[in-house]
């Protein structure tokens, strides 16, 4: 509320400027004056140095002194009184009325508001009291000056006083407000309609105030409804304004001696008017302020409603949003329904199919024990009792019935073989859980086979060749699926070699031992490598006549050495030979 200090030049400009206004708003109050002295019932200098401190701030009290003292100076002189006596006189004067503008914006703005003042109810009252008392102070100072210095006589003490205390509170009530409405606030601008309505209004108050103040009749209080529609329309600036005309047009009519405040004497007329005048800016000021407090209120209800409407959507909202949520959460919930039933249907097709599967390992379980007695047994005594006719054991046979004999022994045991490899391959699937796992030296592994096999090597005229580390080498794994590997690429070496050597390595390392079977003979193409593990199939039909066989040995092999964690390779080229390494982990995975 206080106001920033001016820079210089700006605060001497409004200073003079203060001044001469206030001179000459004095002056043509002074025109009002009980002659000879300053004391006059109409006095808005009062009014006008009030607004300047209020709205200037004290720093501007040396132009109201300016203004007061050579206003005085001028009167006094004007009156033939001596200088020296206008000097001290005036002096005195004005620093009453310096001080009563002080004062007064002191209180206003201790205790009022300030500016403010005038938008409460209670800040009106305020600034009434303030009003009333530091004129008051002015008035004091100002008829004991005029007596000191015996430009009035001390017996019109009391009417000087009063004519100069009324002078000035009016002159605050009525001016002060009208400045500082404005001064504060927005720049002034009327909207057209505004325009009109003020027209209408001042035509109004012409024609009221020509009835007013021109009649006989006592009907000022026609005027009361013109100040209160500047009040409701127009706010601070239009009542104060208002306030100010209604007071001027009152006065000028009662200073040409016409209208319902004439008494006997100018100054008895003028305390009248003025009397109406502090009423009428008292009213317009008290019915502003109030409207002014209400339309806070509303606008605080206002905004009030506004926050609880923002409430209002933000709980909404926030339902809204929780409904949402459950939504989703439902959708969730039946969404996890159906997963958990789609994988318990997965789980129990899987269960179904493992069962299936279960039967039918059952099956061919079942299959492969009756397949095995049901076919063997019969071949084994197509056997028996062909051997039985051979040897002459019934009678003696002729060489062809040898011969077809022998046609008929060598195919029953084709069958068995048949049979044997059959079974062996659909075993394979079965038999990781017979595995017998041990830990054993590869190399006398090895050694063992080949000795297996060695009879059937030298009857064929070849030689076996060993490659054997002495030192032993322990590998995890089951003896007897590592000889049937073995024999099974050993019979097929010697099977498929006429001349040379068949030869046995084991080459032991860190993680594996590898166990490779050479020979000598026709050897394999190598578009043939891949087929040649294919169950019943043999690189050449009647080659295999020849050398017999089922063209399941090595398919087989592979089986096997799969299970037992390895691989089985093999290394050919027609009329070079063959290798077949066969690699398995020292440690079954
Ligand atoms: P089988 O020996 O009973 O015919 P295998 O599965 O053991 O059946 O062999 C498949 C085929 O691979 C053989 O028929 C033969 O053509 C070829 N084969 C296997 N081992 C050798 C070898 N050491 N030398 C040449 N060919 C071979």
């Amino acid at each position: 509320m206080a106001v920033p200090p001016m820079r210089r030049p700006v605060r001497l400009g409004w200073t003079v400027a203060l001044a001469v206004v206030y001179f000459a708003t004095a002056r043509a109050s002074l025109l009002l004056a009980l002659p000879p002295s300053s004391a006059t019932a109409v006095w808005p200098a009062t009014g006008l140095a009030l607004a300047a401190v209020l709205i200037l701030g004290s720093q501007i009290w040396p132009g109201i002194a300016l203004g007061a003292f050579v206003t005085n100076v001028a009167v006094s002189v004007g009156h033939h009184v001596a200088l020296p006596v206008a000097l001290w006189t005036s002096v005195a004067i004005a620093v009453g009325n310096t001080s009563e503008a002080l004062l007064g914006g002191y209180l206003v703005r201790r205790f009022a508001g300030g500016t403010e003042a005038f938008d409460r109810a209670d800040g009106v009252l305020e600034f009434l009291v303030v009003v009333l008392l530091s004129a008051a102070i002015s008035a004091t100072v100002g008829a004991t000056t005029l007596g000191l210095g015996r430009i009035v006589p001390w017996t019109i003490y009391g009417v000087v006083w009063s004519t100069w205390w009324l002078g000035d509170s009016v002159g605050a009530l009525a001016f002060t407000p009208l400045l500082v409405a404005w001064a504060r606030g927005r720049p002034f601008a009327l909207r057209p309609s505004q325009v009109g309505e003020a027209a209408l209004l001042l035509i109004l108050l012409a024609g009221i105030s020509q009835v007013v103040f021109l009649s006989a009749y006592p009907l000022i209080y026609l005027l009361v409804p013109v100040l209160l529609w500047a009040a409701f329309r127009f706010g601070h600036r239009g009542a104060a304004t208002m306030t100010v005309i209604i007071a001027t047009i009152a006065a000028w009519s009662t200073i040409l001696r016409r209208g319902p405040f004439v008494r006997g004497t100018l100054n008895e007329s003028l305390l009248f008017l003025q009397a109406f005048t502090a009423v009428i800016a008292l009213t317009s000021m008290a019915l502003v302020a109030v409207l002014s407090e209400r339309k806070r209120v509303e606008a605080r209800l206002a905004e009030s409603n506004d926050l609880l409407l923002a409430q209002i959507a933000i709980v909404r909202e926030a339902k809204r949003s929780e409904e949402r949520r459950r939504l989703a959460e439902a959708a969730l919930a039946s969404e996890n329904a159906r997963l958990y039933a789609a994988e318990l249907d997965a789980r129990r097709q899987a269960e179904a199919a493992a069962e299936l599967a279960e039967a039918a390992n059952r099956a061919k379980t079942s299959f492969l024990a009756v397949m095995s007695h049901e076919l063997r047994t019969p071949l084994n005594a197509v056997i028996g009792y062909t051997d039985l006719i051979v040897g002459e054991f019934t009678g003696p046979i002729n060489e062809t019935q040898r011969a077809h004999l022998g046609r008929v022994r060598a195919s029953a045991q084709h069958l068995i073989a048949l049979v044997e490899g059959v079974l062996a391959l659909a075993r394979g699937d079965a038999v990781s859980e017979e595995l017998h796992i041990e830990p054993l030296d590869a190399c006398s592994l090895g050694r063992q086979s080949a000795a297996l096999m060695e009879e059937a090597v030298v009857a064929k005229g070849l030689v076996l060749a060993l490659d054997v580390p002495d030192t032993p080498h322990l590998i995890e794994t089951d003896a007897t699926r590592v000889r049937q590997i073995l024999i099974n690429l050993l019979s097929n070496a010697i099977k498929f070699t006429e001349r040379g050597t068949i030869g046995l390595a084991v080459r032991p390392s860190a993680a594996s031992v590898a166990f490779e079977v050479r020979d000598t003979g026709i050897g394999i193409a190598s578009h043939h490598h891949e087929q040649i593990f294919e169950p019943f199939w043999q690189v050449d039909q009647s080659m295999t006549r020849r050398t017999g066989g089922t063209g399941l040995g090595l398919g087989v092999t592979r089986q096997l050495a799969r299970l037992l964690g390895g691989d089985v390779a093999v290394a050919s080229a027609p009329g070079s030979g063959s290798t077949f390494s066969v690699v398995l982990p020292v440690r079954r995975a």
